[in-house]
């Protein structure tokens, strides 16, 4: 952890001062070694299998796009994806006990194992028409890019390195994660980097949003909470005087924002606190019987984002406390339940990973972005184990919208990248 405290302090002053995302060097030796791993017969071979599979690619993104797969609801598309692995080749695939499907394909050696992921659910429930349209060339469809058009590229290069018979040093591990987004809070990739896993991953590789070049190696981390705050209940004339939980919750809000407030105005490390849900109460004349609210607070910094939490509880309580003695009959209840948890961190531009990705980009004529964001990268970033995540290639946008798009324009090139990512982090095998 301290490690990772000092890597994000010193890579935020890079990326603050503006040169990290244009002026992070990618070191001669990484470079080189790109240059040779891009030319070699198997991974050229490996590359046009990637433009000839492109017609079938397309299909296989359509045809996952059109399963659902809402948050905790993944199954169907998940049984899919693995029979997709099945057929796609691999030494073992199976389904883990969170629902995660895996692909396992055997390294010469197996002492390392690298992953490659995408998230297969999206933000929109059940109901949702996820079937997918066409404008011109442009494919509409909620959830197409993120994260199925992930999966897709997944599955193509796990294809591809078979198809051109890549034989890899260290083992590698086809990810279909489930619970990336929302309330999913990275349930998958939080499993497998638990005890009860049965895997040991050494480095992370995850598509997820963004176009070519994207290199996101920061773990920005959050914290949400739902504050229930509850009483009795009552008629707003016959109870008058009964404690309310609608006003204790505004005492709330009003003691949060203000410290919140404070303390960011302060400087450091930017950190971020929005309160996005309000509900409770059942009629205009009763006294409710209970208020809500939901909050998300967001650093980068590990240390920050304890401490906007520790600000958030203690201010609710004290708020809480404060309106209970506040002369009012009886008495508001408090109970924090935690909807998120996702830790931050930031890994060195100076590790392999990094770099291998930085340079693969450079190999394709792209400039490579540092970014950092919320993504399954959060958990092994937030352990110290080597994690990126890379753009999905194309073009597109509207995410998290019913009106999301994707349009093929170079999709391949973003496959080929991912394709030789993994080979280098690796190793190939002689
Ligand atoms: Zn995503």
């Amino acid at each position: 952890m301290n490690k990772i405290t000092i890597c994000a302090l010193l890579s935020l002053f890079v990326l603050t001062t503006g040169w990290g995302q244009n002026g992070t060097e990618t070191l001669k030796e990484y470079t080189r070694q790109m240059d040779k791993l891009g030319k070699a017969k198997v991974i050229q071979s490996a590359f046009a299998y990637i433009d000839e599979l492109e017609p079938r690619t397309t299909k296989d993104l359509i045809f996952l796009t059109e399963i659902p797969a809402p948050p905790f609801g993944e199954t169907k598309r998940a049984n899919a994806f693995r029979d997709m692995l099945v057929e796609a080749g691999a030494d073992r695939v199976w389904i883990d006990a969170e629902g995660n499907v895996l692909a396992l394909r055997k390294g010469t050696s197996g002492d390392k194992t690298i992953a490659l992921d995408a998230h297969i659910d999206t933000v929109f429930p059940i109901e949702t028409d996820v079937k997918v349209k066409f404008r011109g060339d442009t494919l509409v469809a909620p959830g197409i890019g993120d994260d199925t058009r992930g999966m897709v590229m997944v599955l193509t290069v796990l294809r591809a390195l078979n198809k051109a018979g890549v034989q890899t040093r260290d083992n590698l591990l086809f990810v279909g994660s489930v619970g990336e987004e929302g309330l999913g809070d990275l349930r998958g990739v939080k499993h497998l980097f638990s005890d009860q896993s049965g895997v040991k991953i050494d480095s992370w590789i995850s598509i997820d949003g963004g176009s070519i070049g994207r290199v996101n190696h920061g773990a920005l981390g959050s914290k949400r909470y739902r504050a229930h705050f509850k009483g009795k209940g009552g008629h707003s004339w016959g109870a008058f005087g009964l404690a309310n939980p609608h006003h204790a919750l505004g005492k709330a809000v009003e003691y949060f924002v203000q410290s919140a407030s404070d303390y960011v105005a302060k400087g450091g490390a930017k950190t971020s606190f929005n309160i996005g849900r309000i509900g409770g109460g059942t009629s205009v004349n009763s006294i409710p019987f209970e208020s809500w609210f939901e909050v998300d607070m967001r650093s980068l910094d590990p240390h920050r984002l304890y401490e906007i939490d520790s600000i958030f509880r203690k201010s609710v309580e004290q708020a809480v406390a404060d309106y209970n003695s506040s002369g009012v009959k009886d008495k508001v209840s408090l109970d924090l339940e935690k909807i998120g948890d996702r830790p931050s961190g930031l890994l060195s531009t100076e590790l392999p990973l990094i770099q291998r990705s930085m340079a693969a980009t450079q190999y394709f004529n792209e400039k490579p972005r540092l970014t950092t964001g919320s993504t399954n990268g959060n958990i092994p970033i937030s352990k110290g184990i080597p994690a990126v995540t890379l753009g999905r290639g194309g073009k597109g946008g509207g995410a998290h919208s019913l009106d999301e798009w994707w349009l093929n324009k170079d999709g391949a090139k973003a496959i080929k990248l991912t394709l030789l990512v993994c080979v280098a982090e690796a190793g190939l095998a002689k």
